[in-house]
């Protein structure tokens, strides 16, 4: 985002399902990655990294699987470690994997505010198309604050947008989770005012990850050209 008064800044908390070797047999001695979406968020990665590089932005990504220990949320929370762990075991994934990702993502969040410019954090997710029976039919979510106008004028404009462009997409708000639910930008609206930061999740459903590669590839693309012009509006 070559502009001064604004910094795009790209977060990926459920990037990978990676299971670093010692902690494989909690996972029943894994000897092939996990696919489940519940180890990772199956698509999220290529997303984050297409709209970095359009855009120029910083991208951090969690670098260890969820089920190990979820970027994505609080210290406290009680998700936020898989449960079989032992107690060295959460300080040292806390030590190693959590603190560094949000360490280093807050620390370009507040940079980027320090020199005068107001923050778009986009943090990138996709969902499971079915959980526990419910089918979920949205094709992409926006997560964001209803309280934060700036927020909530941002994910208008997006949609808007990404409908004229695409109108088949079925865009939700806030939808398959809240926005104001435990999570990143959550925890980094507790810190920067409404002026300085905009923390908006995108979620995606996974059946449009699955489908053709050629569709993926192309809603990708068409994600990318919707935030363009959502930015653009932004000036
Ligand atoms: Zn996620």
């Amino acid at each position: 985002m070559p502009d001064p008064d604004h910094a795009l800044i790209i977060t990926c908390e459920h990037a990978t399902n990676h299971i670093p070797r010692r902690y494989a047999l909690l996972f029943g001695d894994l000897t092939m990655p996990l696919m489940d979406h519940s180890a990772f968020d199956n698509g999220a990665a290529e997303l984050a990294r297409l709209l970095a590089a359009r855009f120029a932005a910083p991208c951090f990504e969690a670098d260890v699987s969820r089920l190990l220990v979820d970027c994505n949320r609080s210290p406290g929370h009680r998700g936020l470690f898989c449960p079989r762990l032992e107690a060295d075991e959460r300080d040292a994934l806390f030590n190693r994997h959590y603190l560094p990702f949000r360490q280093s993502a807050l620390a370009a969040i507040e940079a980027a505010v320090s020199s005068g410019r107001r923050v778009l954090h986009l943090s990138i997710h996709s969902f499971t198309p079915c959980l526990n029976g419910e089918v979920r039919r949205a094709d992409l979510g926006f997560l964001y604050d209803p309280r934060r106008q700036g927020e909530k004028a941002f994910c208008r404009r997006w949609l808007a947008t990404l409908k004229e462009m695409q109108p088949s997409l079925r865009l939700r708000r806030n939808y398959p989770y809240r926005g104001v639910a435990d999570g990143f930008t959550t925890a980094v609206r507790k810190i920067l005012p409404p002026e300085s930061y905009l923390g908006i999740e995108l979620e995606v459903n996974q059946r449009l990850v699955d489908e053709a590669p050629p569709v993926w590839a192309q809603l990708r693309q068409t994600i990318a050209a919707s935030l363009a012009a959502a930015v653009a509006g932004e000036r």
